[in-house]
């Protein structure tokens, strides 16, 4: 799961980082206000407006209505509220979001940290994720800040700083030391960066993160350390334990149909392709899909219904899978375990009266228990629903119906 800018700072915080003070606003008076509030906590008189989207890239992107970006410096208080107006409700089109762009609910008001007149701010990239080949955290960091990560790995990976740490033993003093002076840190800023390192983990380790983007890191002139941008990935298999960061979802980030499918414990991942699966096991929804594209389809989402398949799961199955226009075959393949393929084939029909309207072919192969009963169901139903036993019949029938 994925926050915005402003909660993955309070979060930073939280643990002792230091990061660029902000406070969110949801209208342009409400910015106003904040800028107004800010101003009297940290003495700011400049400030960068920020739009809040799951979406990196937006101090180069553009907000459809306005042609204004989505992360812009106000010199003046006055000017707030205009700036705040020409982002807030808007369409911001980054080169993360695709051409969509992502609708605009808040703005963060930060206080300027590049102090006017500063010749010496220096932007730096920090990361910390897991790396799941060696099965520990690694830490991240390079001299190139501001600019796009994959570039840099890209063009220079070395100067890319990679620092792993040991699960047993967490975060060591040595590492972070090793990490700062890497950075070329010296005096002060060294300290600042080595409290930075060790914050920055123990929120990391604690929030039970599986990425954490800091881009940019800034040292001031007066060697401060900030996280000025934050980019926080939760584990989603960890949430249970997070109640209060499992509060901070917002559902408008994510696909409708993605969240739609999340309600019904169904997996569900949205893909080009014409023809929709619904599968029972993540394994053999990947194998349907491969299935899919050796008779000459293409899979137009991943479905895993997990260990229920009855008929108010498929129904919901069927319902997500329909949403998508480009749609024009279902296949459907369960194996029978503990769930028997007639229970399964049962609710198939009783879902797809229920549904009354559907009018492409759908494919269904059950496997296992109760198989020859499922399959005379589906046959017996009347229903435009081709039923199948063996994987290469239900193949051939995918291939027959997409002509
Ligand atoms: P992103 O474009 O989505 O990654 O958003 P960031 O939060 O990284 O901001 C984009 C850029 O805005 C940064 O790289 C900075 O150059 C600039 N920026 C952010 N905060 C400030 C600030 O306090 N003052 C000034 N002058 N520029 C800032
Ligand atoms: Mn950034």
């Amino acid at each position: 799961m994925n926050i915005h800018e402003y909660q993955a700072k309070e979060l930073l915080k939280k643990h002792g980082v230091k990061i660029q003070e902000g406070i969110v606003a949801s209208t342009a008076d409400e910015a106003l206000e904040a800028a107004k509030k800010l101003n009297a906590e940290t003495g700011t008189s400049w400030y960068v407006i920020k739009a809040q989207i799951h979406a990196g890239g937006r101090g180069k992107g553009t907000v459809n209505e306005t042609g204004s970006h989505g992360v812009v410096l106000a010199k003046s208080l006055d000017t707030v509220p205009t700036i705040a107006g020409a982002i807030l409700g808007g369409t911001l089109v980054t080169h993360q979001t695709g051409p969509a762009g992502k609708k605009v609910n808040k703005v963060l008001i930060a206080q300027d940290v590049y102090y006017p007149g500063d010749s010496a701010p220096k932007e730096y990239y920090m990361g910390i994720l897991l790396d799941r080949a060696k099965g520990c955290n690694v830490i991240m960091a390079s001299t190139e800040g501001g600019m796009d990560i994959e570039e840099v790995a890209e063009n220079s990976p070395e100067k890319i700083i990679k620092e792993w740490i040991d699960p047993k033993v967490g975060l060591q003093g040595f590492q972070a030391r090793k990490v700062a002076f890497k950075l070329g840190l010296e005096g002060n800023a060294f300290k600042e960066m080595v409290k930075f390192i060790f914050s920055l983990y123990k929120a990391y380790e604690s929030s039970d993160s599986s990425m954490f983007e800091i881009n940019p890191v800034l040292k001031t002139s007066d060697n401060k350390i900030l996280a000025v941008d934050a980019k926080v990935n939760l584990d989603d298999n960890a949430l249970m334990r997070h109640p209060d960061l499992l509060a901070l979802r917002d559902v408008t980030e994510e696909d409708p149909a993605e969240v739609e499918a999340g309600k019904f414990g169904l997996s569900y991942v949205k893909l080009d392709g014409n023809v929709g699966c619904m599968v029972n096991g993540a394994g053999l929804a990947m194998a349907t899909m491969d299935i899919i594209k050796l008779s000459g389809g293409e899979p137009a989402n991943f479905l895993d219904v997990g260990g229920s398949a009855n008929a108010e799961t498929v129904e919901a199955g069927f319902r997500i899978i329909l949403q998508d226009p480009n749609v024009k075959a279902i296949l459907i393949n369960i194996f029978g375990g503990i769930v028997r393929c007639d229970r399964v084939a049962n609710g198939v029909v009783e879902a797809y009266k229920k549904i009354g309207n559907i009018s492409i072919p759908i494919i269904v192969r059950l496997q296992g228990t109760n198989a020859e009963e499922g399959a005379k169901i589906i046959d017996e139903s009347g229903l435009a629903v081709h039923s199948a036993i063996l994987l290469k019949d239900a193949a051939a029938k995918v291939q027959e119906v997409l002509g």
